[in-house]
């Protein structure tokens, strides 16, 4: 059975030096949210067959437009971005429109247009390229959030995207007796509750509670998103309740499942 590979290419919650927005490749030829995909080589980004979105927030497809512009030349299939139907909506007007940057996909190429639109079907498993089913979950957040569940043949992972406190998505998680891990955002520390309640993300604190409605201690949690300003607040808050059952993720990590 093939292990499935994810590689950590930015975890952070928004941008400062040295920091690199969120994105994630699972395997060769999906990239999960394109907040630095530029971090990616040329090649690296044109073996992409689909970048899929939690999300129409800046941070999460910032690199979308740089991508599609630095590989249409060299693809042979068009770019498929997926989403829901609402995050599709947003980067079509408000990003992808011909003002902000091109739309891509109204650019004819020998191979059709550069780039398509997809819109996922919320609660159904999916096919992905390369092997992965994936099932999206509505979450609370804006910008038609989702979290996601990914099965390979060795297991299965939950994703929670941004988020503020939810509940369906555990509950589906509920149901996977193969789950080797999750990685959850957290955003903000205890002490800034107020805010991370607010703006729909998560604290230490919340994050327990979450995992407290699967009810899993058995499985490890990865923490990303974290807003880089508040890095060392959270890192404490972190230890003190979780000991070491949540590892921070860091751009350059890559895990299995
Ligand atoms: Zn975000
Ligand atoms: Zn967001």
């Amino acid at each position: 059975m093939i292990k499935v590979f994810i590689d950590v290419i930015g975890v952070d919650g928004s941008k400062q030096c040295g920091c690199n927005l969120c994105s994630m490749l699972l395997g060769e030829s999906v990239l999960l949210d394109a907040g630095s995909a530029s971090m990616l080589s040329r090649q690296q980004q044109r073996n992409v067959e689909m970048v899929l979105l939690t999300h129409a927030h800046l941070d999460h497809v910032l690199e979308l437009g740089f991508m599609i512009d630095a590989t249409v030349a060299l693809r042979d299939e068009p770019l498929r971005v997926m989403g829901s139907k609402a995050c599709i909506e947003i980067v079509r007007t408000h990003y992808m429109n011909d003002l902000i940057w091109p739309d891509f996909s109204r650019i004819k190429t020998s191979i059709g247009p550069a780039l398509v639109y997809e819109t996922i079907e919320d609660r159904k498993w999916f096919e992905l390229p390369g092997g992965l089913t994936a099932w999206a979950e509505p979450v609370c957040h804006g910008a038609g959030a989702r979290g996601f569940l990914f099965r390979s043949e060795t297991g299965s992972i939950l994703h929670t995207g941004d988020t503020g406190p939810t509940c369906s998505i555990w509950e589906k998680a509920k149901e996977l007796d193969d789950l080797r891990m999750i990685i959850a955002e957290i955003s903000f520390p205890d002490e800034k509750t107020d805010i991370a309640i607010a703006s729909n993300h998560l604290t230490p604190s919340l994050l327990e509670r979450e995992l407290d409605k699967l009810n899993r201690p058995d499985v490890p949690v990865f923490a990303f998103h974290l807003k880089p300003w508040e890095r060392h607040g959270i890192e404490k808050d972190v230890a003190r309740r979780f000991r070491d059952r949540i590892v921070m993720l860091r751009s350059g990590d890559r895990l299995a499942f």
